[in-house]
């Protein structure tokens, strides 16, 4: 199966032969279970501000900056895009709620995954809008020895955020790697939708609310129901993208 999958995205693209190096893994959802706090948080903030997102729709919203889902809201009930200030007040209105959340755990599978792929000698790289100050600390604290400053597109990096290709182009050129030489591990539609764009061959998990049917239409190549059925055929995909 997965050498089909891999011929259908050599001959789309026109790419003669994968080689891979790299594995780029989005970290909301994929790596940490902090999308249940994720939603939470906007859809308990934005309510304070008058405005409404369910939490399914913050999952729809998943990987996109915060400055681009406060636009989105904004423009539904205010017609216009939020100014600065506002914006700066509702994320941190969000950020506070998020805060308050209990730390999210890891998602299981993830990091035996993680062990894997290391390895096997490819090289994790995490691409994330995510933009705590401590990021590395927690990623190193939770899975030692994996990934590496130098390694990391987080939103501290990116201007224009998932769905727009950038992030994954920047993780790419972090990893020094070309589209055939990488696959990305993501959960969410518009990660998808950015990693796709970008060229490269994307596995989705769904580790959260929405159907299969919608990661697969954002251009998912593959798509596992966890991050544990991922790991279990990680061999086999290896063996097969090598
Ligand atoms: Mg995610």
């Amino acid at each position: 199966m997965f050498k089909k999958l891999k011929e259908d995205y050599l001959n789309k693209h026109g790419f003669e032969a994968f080689c891979l190096k790299a594995v780029l893994f989005d970290m909301d959802g994929v790596l940490f279970d902090s999308m249940p706090n994720h939603a939470y948080a906007w859809s308990h903030a934005m309510t304070q501000f008058g405005l409404h997102m369910t939490p399914e729709e913050a999952y729809m919203h998943e990987g996109r900056t915060g400055s681009g889902t406060i636009n989105i809201l904004t423009q539904k009930y205010w017609g216009r895009d939020a100014t600065e200030e506002e914006k700066e007040i509702i994320y941190k209105g969000k950020s506070d709620v998020f805060n308050r959340c209990p730390e999210a755990g890891q998602i299981p599978g993830a990091a035996p995954l993680l062990v894997k792929v290391k390895e096997s000698g490819c090289t994790p790289v995490v691409v994330t809008g995510s933009a705590q100050v401590s990021l590395l600390d927690r990623l190193n604290e939770n899975f030692p020895n994996i990934f590496q400053a130098d390694r990391m597109v987080t939103g501290f990096d990116v201007k224009y955020g998932k769905p727009n290709p950038e992030p994954y182009l920047m993780g790419m050129k972090k990893a020094n790697i070309q589209p055939w030489e990488g696959i990305v591990v993501e959960n969410a539609p518009l990660g998808i939708q950015s990693a796709v764009a970008a060229g490269l061959f994307t596995i989705a998990v769904n580790t959260g609310p929405l159907p299969d049917e919608v990661l697969m239409e954002s251009g998912a190549n593959l798509l596992f129901p966890s991050m544990h059925a991922l790991c279990d055929h990680w061999e086999e995909i290896f063996d097969c993208f090598q």
